[in-house]
């Protein structure tokens, strides 16, 4: 495959182009550098709750979030996967993300502070990205492929996860990348903040 579509706009852009043709997304990680969006807007998986505090990377994304630099969000299907009080309780401060703009829904017809014009619905296609040798997934799976369903159709700019197997190995990382699709670990969006924003770690 040569082409791919922006989840941010649906433009098809070349698998070698660094950034959207159309919106200018970042397509490749040098685009960051001198690209007019930013990345403020970070979904968080169910891995990065971090009750325990036990994550320095997780912690400094919290702390970013306290001082505005970050906007940490869950995704809809966040706390039903949650088991255990605390990791619940932990979980409940973390906004979820903003209602989609849906035309012709009350309350979510207006774009405003509220709801935010969605990105393109990328389920079946992340599903095969992810999954590619697996022709049922399970219920865990599901929730991984919602997860970043729900982050792109609520417009959010990057994905941060442990779970390397599922959402970062076997090129799967860059594979989503091509699409718009940003998933990282902790670690990496801490180091690719500092190195944007020269930020205090
Ligand atoms: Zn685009």
């Amino acid at each position: 495959m040569n082409h791919f579509e922006c989840s941010r706009c649906g433009v098809l852009n070349h698998k070698t182009v660094v950034a959207c043709a159309s919106c200018d997304w970042p397509l490749q990680l040098d685009a960051w550098k001198s690209s007019r969006h930013q990345l403020r807007r970070l979904s968080l998986d169910t891995s990065c709750v971090n009750a325990k505090q036990a994550n320095p990377q997780i912690n400094l994304l919290e702390r970013w979030a306290v001082e505005g630099r970050v906007v940490l969000e869950r995704s809809n299907v966040f706390l039903q996967e949650l088991k255990g009080h605390s990791r619940q309780a932990k979980a409940a401060l973390i906004p979820p993300h903003p209602a989609v703009w849906k035309l012709g829904i009350p309350g979510q017809s207006e774009l405003g502070i509220t709801t935010m014009l969605g990105g393109a619905d990328v389920g079946d296609e992340v599903k095969t990205v992810m999954f590619p040798t697996t022709t049922t997934v399970n219920r865990n799976q599901m929730a991984d492929v919602d997860h970043i369903r729900d982050h792109v159709m609520t417009g959010s700019h990057a994905f941060v996860t442990l779970n390397v197997n599922d959402f970062t190995r076997h090129g799967k990382q860059a594979d989503l990348r091509r699409r718009g699709i940003w998933v990282f670990t902790p670690l990496e969006v801490t180091q690719l903040l500092v190195e944007l924003y020269s930020w205090d770690a």
